[in-house]
């Protein structure tokens, strides 16, 4: 999943909005098995930190290792609905849960598109596709995203997106300033002869919150803040092409949703299918397909209109390159440290210290 930039472009106000922040009972932080609360040298946040840090660090190993499932696929011929289910599949089956419905991205299509239930859209050997994941373990999450592409015409927009995030990930450590990991995303990918996403951002990342209120952008801006101690980003560069316009745009299309609040709507099935999103998914993003078990799609739909009307959900809508252009992706979640930098979602080869 993604951010927008503070100098919104034609992006609605739910975009900026994310998600409510929750009200948490500290008594559900896991206790730490390996320390006692009487050890006068390890109190108060460090404590925290050290749980926290724990299950980003697992999150990260399982997104990081279907990411690279992922990224070594052949997709051609596969409808999205097989992708996002399987990478779903995967995530599970490695004992985390999904932090948001994988996105399968295709082409101009920069993100935030999901399978429909039994979506027949199929991956075409010209395609481009940026596949965009999340693990959660307890509410830490890893978000991680790569861009498969067929069409070798197109690999050189997939290696800018790549370097752009590996140039970024070498910058990273405690103060370092998000201006500048803007910075230094946007001059690779001119340097590569394309253009990045100006508003589309990465963001700080909360427990059970992916948009947690800071953005680390795609281009150099004025201002900004710098990077804090044991806080959890993602870095997600979007590159396109010379022809393209550097911006997306809202599509028509939404089939993201979360929870905006927790309101009652006067329809009992409504209310019961927002108790059911708040127990499965909590504030963090679903699809319909992810309901369709418990509720026929037909019921869904509907019911999912009126808790959207009643704004107890919100929806995303895809986004889309202004000029129609592909967009490439590569996205990882880090933790910056004072002498650089943990890469949570890191493959095993990648940035060995
Ligand atoms: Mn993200
Ligand atoms: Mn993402």
């Amino acid at each position: 999943m993604v951010g927008s930039a503070k100098f919104e472009f034609a992006t609605s106000a739910s975009q900026t909005q994310n998600h409510t922040k929750l009200d948490h009972d500290p008594s559900e932080i896991r206790k730490c098995p390996n320390l006692s609360f009487t050890d006068n040298n390890f109190k108060g946040n460090q404590r925290i930190n050290f749980v926290l840090n724990e299950d980003y660090l697992k999150a990260g190993k399982i997104a990081a290792e279907v990411r690279e499932m992922v990224r070594g696929k052949d997709w051609i011929g596969k409808t999205v609905y097989e992708i996002c289910e399987e990478v779903e599949n995967e995530i599970k089956k490695r004992g985390a849960k999904c932090a948001f419905p994988v996105n399968a991205s295709i082409n101009e299509i920069a993100a935030h598109y999901t399978a429909e239930p039994n979506d027949p859209i199929t991956i075409k050997d010209t395609d481009l596709v940026k596949i965009d994941l999340g693990a959660q373990i307890n509410g830490y999450i890893a978000d991680t995203a790569v861009t498969v592409c067929y069409d070798a015409q197109f690999d050189g927009l997939v290696q800018a997106a790549e370097d752009a995030l590996g140039n970024a990930m070498s910058m990273i450590k405690t103060g370092v300033k998000a201006s500048d990991i803007g910075r230094t995303i946007e001059t690779t990918i001119k340097q590569m002869g394309f253009k990045p996403i100006a508003n589309l951002s990465g963001h700080s990342l909360e427990q059970y919150t992916i948009h947690a209120g800071k953005s680390i952008p795609n281009i150099w801006s004025i201002g900004g803040f710098s990077l804090s101690e044991n806080t959890a980003y993602a870095c997600e560069p979007f590159v396109t092409t010379e022809q393209g316009g550097g911006f997306v745009r809202n599509g028509k299309i939404k089939n993201i949703f979360a929870i905006n609040s927790r309101k009652k709507t006067k329809n009992d099935e409504a209310d019961k299918l927002l108790n059911f999103i708040w127990e499965n998914f909590n504030m963090l993003p679903f699809a319909l397909r992810w309901i369709t078990k418990e509720w026929e799609e037909k019921e869904a739909k509907e019911l999912l209109d009126i808790l959207i009307k009643k704004k107890a959900v919100q929806a995303y809508p895809v986004l889309i390159e202004i000029n129609e252009q592909r967009v490439a992706q590569a996205e990882h979640t880090f933790i910056p440290g004072e002498s650089g930098v943990t890469v949570t979602t890191k493959a095993l080869s990648q940035y060995n210290e």
